[in-house]
């Protein structure tokens, strides 16, 4: 099962290029250093978000907040915010949104690859 640790290396490793990748669609350079600083924030805060709600030695762990239910939910918010940054430009509100999907959806992803998985609902 993986840790906190693992699940805050893995977010950075596969969400942190696509935060850096939405900034080609800044409209206002001198915010690109803000925008990043905050995308990676909580990009770091979606990938251990999960967690935080259901922790792994509550007797809650992987219910709701860790279900294919929110993993569909939040797929279709991160489509529609990826959206965003085409249409809006990449500022701190649809990066920040797409940052805390892209986190979360990881932290979900791999808590899919292990034996006990995600809860359906
Ligand atoms: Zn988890």
């Amino acid at each position: 099962m993986p840790d906190r640790k693992e699940h805050l290396k893995k977010g950075i490793i596969f969400g942190g290029p696509i935060i850096l990748l939405l900034m080609f669609f800044s409209r206002n350079p001198a915010m690109i250093f803000l925008t990043v600083s905050i995308g990676i924030g909580l990009l770091v805060l979606g990938s251990i978000l999960p967690d935080l709600i259901e922790p792994a030695t509550g007797p809650f762990h992987r219910s709701t907040f860790h279900s294919l239910l929110v993993l569909f939910i939040l797929s279709a918010v991160g489509i529609i915010s990826i959206f965003a940054v085409f249409s809006f430009g990449a500022n701190i509100i649809t990066v920040g949104l797409c940052a805390i999907c892209i986190g979360y959806l990881i932290h979900l992803i791999l808590d899919s690859r292990t034996k006990m998985g995600l809860p359906d609902t």
